[in-house]
């Protein structure tokens, strides 16, 4: 069994964990531990990629808005798009009118937000169906994100600072002696002062391992596909998002993805999408569009991982005081990564000079401590 000793030990190699190693490795000894060969394997490498402002509750909002000039600064470093332009539709049956409303207030802050009668929303997405839809609420400003793209800016810079990202290397035993850590993994041990825990799924998991108590993170299911309609040049179109999250498609280059925005309670594991909300999903958006559509390209599923209020959980746990959660990013994990990351780095450096009122608020919306009262 090998030996390494490091200040700080990050498990989890996917957005979440490389973004914080990336923002820490130039200041501290950081080593990330994947379990598995590739580390966008899991949530990570299965996202729909789209950056959305208007998406997800305030909290997630903030944090969104906040990340904005970090995926900039990231583009700028890299001299590489990593945000292209999209849009996100929201689309209402007649039926849908109180909850179109609810949204409405709910993003009514947001200045870019137009509302749409049904023929304005046909300019944008011809192939919404007139009987369908009645109103619909576009953004122009959602992107689509390269995810490897950012994923990898946060590795390269992790191993540029002489950081290391271990992979197949998964936690199996952690013991606390003293205020130190000895962590086992399949061939390596490590000796580290402080843990992030950025294991995704399994993120409780790993948090009992260290003798925490649960926080009570929830694995949802999530399903997507692809597909090509023969009957539109689709390219350019926005996200189209059912007002109540019953459905969405993204338009990508060569075909769309689909889903039934499902949210099945699964269990941290390599989950795969299932025939049945496959067409869930097909009849929820052929009923909305038209589309003529012979076969699906591919399909996959991933986990959105909550905690009980929906809103991350990022700080140190209450008891293990050297013990750092950054999970529960839901379905913000990529959007959200560059001000979590820097955000996150800050903390476990005892940094508190770059944090503003903002910061502030959002560290105490963020504590662990409100589920460990
Ligand atoms: C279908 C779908 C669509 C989505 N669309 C979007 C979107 O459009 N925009 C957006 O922002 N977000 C989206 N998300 C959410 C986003 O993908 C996640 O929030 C994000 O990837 C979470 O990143 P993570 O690093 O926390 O988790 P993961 O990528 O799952 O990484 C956690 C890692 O921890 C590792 N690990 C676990 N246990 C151990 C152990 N014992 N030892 C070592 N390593 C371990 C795992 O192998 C895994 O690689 C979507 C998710 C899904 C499923």
């Amino acid at each position: 069994m090998d030996k390494l000793s490091v200040d700080v030990l990050v498990i989890g190699g996917g957005i979440a964990g490389a973004s914080v190693a990336a923002n820490l490795t130039s200041k501290t000894k950081v080593v990330v531990v994947e379990a598995e060969e590739h580390p966008g394997f899991h949530s990570t490498g299965r996202s729909v990629a789209v950056y959305a402002p208007m998406y997800g509750s305030k909290v997630i909002r903030d944090i969104t808005a906040m990340s904005s000039p970090l995926f900039k600064k990231a583009e700028d470093e890299l001299s590489q798009a990593i945000l292209s332009q999209r849009g996100f539709l929201f689309i209402a049956k007649k039926h849908q009118h109180q909850a179109m409303n609810n949204l409405r207030k709910e993003l009514s802050k947001l200045s870019n937000l137009t509302h749409m009668n049904i023929e304005e929303a046909q300019k944008l997405v011809p192939a919404i169906k007139s009987q369908y839809v009645s109103e619909a609420l576009f953004d122009p400003d959602a992107k689509d994100i390269d995810v490897s793209t950012l994923h990898h800016y946060y590795i390269n810079q992790l191993r540029a600072c002489g950081g290391k990202i271990l992979l197949s290397q998964r936690v199996k035993k952690i013991e606390q002696i003293g205020s130190h850590y000895e962590v086992v993994c399949d061939t390596v041990t490590i000796f580290c002062n402080k843990i992030v825990n950025a294991a995704g799924a399994w993120a409780d998991e790993i948090g009992q391992l260290a003798g925490c108590k649960k926080l009570g993170l929830k694995p949802l299911r999530r399903t997507a596909f692809s597909f090509e309609p023969d009957n539109w040049d689709y390219k350019d179109w926005p996200v189209v998002i059912d007002c109540e999250e019953e459905f969405y498609i993204k338009p990508e280059t060569g075909s769309i993805i689909g889903s039934p925005a499902d949210e099945t309670e699964d269990i941290p594991r390599d989950v795969y999408a299932e025939e049945i909300d496959i067409a869930i999903g097909m009849d929820r958006i052929t009923a909305a569009l038209d589309f003529k559509v012979k076969s699906i390209q591919s399909s996959w599923a991933g986990l959105r991982t909550f905690t009980p209020d929906r809103d991350p959980v990022v700080g140190f746990d209450k008891k293990h005081k050297n013990f750092f959660w950054l999970a529960g990013q839901g379905g913000y994990g990529i959007q959200t990564a560059p001000y979590l990351g820097k955000l996150s780095s800050d903390l476990i450096l005892g940094n508190t000079y770059s944090q503003t009122t903002e910061d502030s608020e959002l560290i105490t919306a963020l504590s662990p401590n409100r589920f460990n009262k």
